[in-house]
């Protein structure tokens, strides 16, 4: 096939290095792909931690072409269409008791701009409305808007764009290398980090002026750091403590990635919000969204009846066709235990994944659910090329893994089995040694 891959500028990708070598896949199904020359490509990723049931699994599929067949589009505003409806029945009836309303968006990082939207809305409701302080934490990735990278904390998705969002702060990474270097799961040392909160970042800005604290339960992108144990409970207590609300960001963990449907129940924490994304539909279609716990969509039911309470939303919000595909995914999750299938498939990758303990330039393993990471000690002249030429060498094997910067991580489909998982394993251990 000839391309001209000039036009298409790649996000989050080098696009000079990657058009003078391309990675172009042209179909996929269950754990593989298959790329444009005939090769396949085992996806250890479930494409970007989305494709969780596996690729094109058919029901998904044809739930989407009936819902094509049937209404293609309806307004977002106010108009309804029965898919939206149930959908957002479906995934409310799957979160902690309490969180019974659903905000649709198309993507994890509206999602994230509309729950900063609804914790300030609220607090206006609440007459309350200098609160307005966002409390974020070092390395979290939120995606990329405006209020994602200000209250997220990589560096390199902050440093070329300007002022960003006034009136945030941020908590400590909790990874301490020579504490969780080799942990498996989640961590024994330091829950005691989220003292933080009450003893630095409260008294400075006064908890009368903060809106909320925003986290993810497992931080993904930055490259998998798992919370110590009991940490996440300590941010509920000194939360609840202060009146300040607690949102998960679980765009990756939610819909099963850690064997239970979100982070939520798996640390048995419950937050005031959650956004979601991904998994939701399997990625067929893109679909986001915020789970607002009664207590503040209730709230902002005020003012007369023909006023609309919350002035925010997407065209495409609650779309057919990605609520179609929600409702389908969400059915196969039940008819094929997915998310009991991730908790079986979890101790499985832990111990491969901590297999490569000895491997040269290995300096941290880390795991929780079905999700691994390796990381390599970075080149002194030139941090993030060891992991990059990592992550093409296993492509180049066979294998999609994700690299940030210099680490590794794997996140497949919950549908994976033990062989697939040794296969991703073997050919890091092999791509590690050979690229050196
Ligand atoms: N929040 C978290 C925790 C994420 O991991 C991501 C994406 O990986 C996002 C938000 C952004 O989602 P999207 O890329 O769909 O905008």
């Amino acid at each position: 096939m000839e391309l001209d891959l000039n036009a298409y500028w790649m996000p989050f990708t080098p696009n000079r290095h990657f058009k003078s070598a391309p990675r172009i896949v042209v179909s996929a199904k269950d754990m593989f792909f298959t790329g444009d020359d005939g090769r396949e490509i085992l996806d250890g990723m479930s494409g970007l931690w989305c494709v969780s049931a596996g690729h094109r699994r058919q029901p998904i599929v044809d739930a989407v072409k009936a819902q094509l067949d049937r209404l293609d589009y309806a307004p977002a505003f106010q108009i309804g269409h029965p898919s939206a409806f149930m959908a957002a029945e479906r995934i409310a009836a799957l979160a902690p008791a309490g969180l019974d309303h659903v905000f649709f968006t198309c993507s994890g990082s509206e999602a994230f701009d509309s729950a900063l939207r609804i914790a300030l809305g609220y607090w206006r409701a609440r007459r309350q409305g200098n609160r307005t302080v966002l409390i974020g934490r070092e390395r979290a990735y939120h995606g990329v808007g405006f209020g994602g990278i200000s209250v997220g904390g990589i560096p390199a998705n902050r440093k070329a764009f300007g002022s960003l969002l006034p009136r945030v702060d941020h908590l400590r990474s909790t990874y301490v290398a020579d504490q969780h270097a080799f942990a498996r799961g989640e961590p024994e040392w330091g829950a005691h980090l989220a003292d933080e909160l009450e003893e630095r970042i409260i008294p400075l800005h006064d908890p009368s002026n903060i809106a909320a604290v925003i986290v993810e339960p497992v931080m993904g992108s930055a490259g998998v750091f798992v919370p110590p144990k009991g940490y996440l409970q300590r941010l509920r207590a000194i939360c609840d403590r202060h009146g300040i609300l607690l949102i998960f960001d679980e765009v990756i963990t939610g819909f099963g990635r850690l064997g239970k449907t979100f982070a939520a129940d798996y640390f048995g924490v419950v937050p005031d919000m959650i956004t979601f994304a991904k998994s939701v539909t399997n990625a067929v279609v893109p679909l986001g969204g915020v789970l607002v716990a009664n207590a503040i969509h209730d709230t902002m039911m005020q003012g007369p009846a023909h006023a609309i309470e919350l002035m925010h939303g997407y065209t495409y919000s609650g779309h057919p066709l990605a609520t179609a595909a929600a409702l389908a995914t969400l059915d196969l999750h039940r008819d094929e235990e997915l998310v009991a299938r991730a908790a079986r498939l979890a101790p499985y990758i832990e111990n491969a994944v901590h297999g490569l303990r000895d491997v040269p330039n290995v300096v941290s393993i880390r795991n929780l659910g079905v999700i691994g990471a390796v990381e390599l000690a970075p080149r002194p002249d030139a941090p993030g090329q060891r992991g990059y030429d990592v992550f093409v060498e296993c492509f180049n094997q066979g294998v999609l893994a994700r690299a940030t910067g210099d680490i590794l991580v794997f996140a497949p489909a919950f549908i994976a089995e033990h062989r697939h998982i040794d296969r991703m394993v073997d050919t890091l251990r092999a791509a590690i040694t050979k690229v050196g």
